[in-house]
């Protein structure tokens, strides 16, 4: 967290940000508008989804990072977007299926180094969902669907969601 820039060049006017300390810390700066890059994580909704035998609905992922490896079913909330609504569309983005989220579970923060675009990390906020209606096909940045037992997970993507199931199987086991 601590010398990072989210941007190399301002977002506003295009000047190459420079690093100096502001409010205890290296930030990137724009020494032309005033800019200062204070590198907060964006945030992001993950759905737990289980089935009758606790079986954690995963997505195969389509694109990088961690193409063809198995993620949580969820992502970045757009503009503006409240959680619960931005955690609905995401589900029936890749999944076509209409969920009510009813209850949080968690949240996860997750680093994203060595990525080109202008973000490097997020907080995920992890809700239970239930299946309201719909028909289950995998789309968008989803290419494959499937419940996994939370003893035998397949290839996860991202280390924060090992952790987070990890969580959920010993909350279930309680
Ligand atoms: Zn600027």
């Amino acid at each position: 967290m601590v010398d990072k820039k989210t941007y190399h060049y301002c977002p506003y006017c295009g000047e190459k940000l420079v690093l100096k300390v502001v409010a205890q810390k290296k930030r990137g700066i724009c020494s032309n508008c005033g800019f200062i890059d204070y590198v907060n994580a964006k945030p992001a909704v993950g759905a737990l989804i289980l089935n009758e035998k606790k079986k954690i609905l995963l997505g195969k992922r389509a694109v990088e990072p961690g193409r063809g490896l198995w993620n949580i079913v969820g992502g970045f909330l757009e503009d503006r977007e409240y959680p619960i609504e931005g955690l609905k569309r995401e589900v029936k983005e890749e999944t076509g299926l209409e969920v009510e989220p009813y209850k949080f579970f968690d949240f996860a923060v997750a680093y994203f180094d060595g990525l080109k675009q202008g973000w490097n990390y997020s907080l995920n906020i992890l809700y239970f969902c239930r299946i309201i209606s719909g028909k289950m096909l995998p789309a968008d940045d989803v290419t494959a669907l499937k419940y996994f037992s939370l003893d035998k997970l397949p290839r996860m993507a991202f280390e924060h969601e090992k952790k987070i199931l990890t969580h959920l199987r010993e909350y279930l086991q309680k």
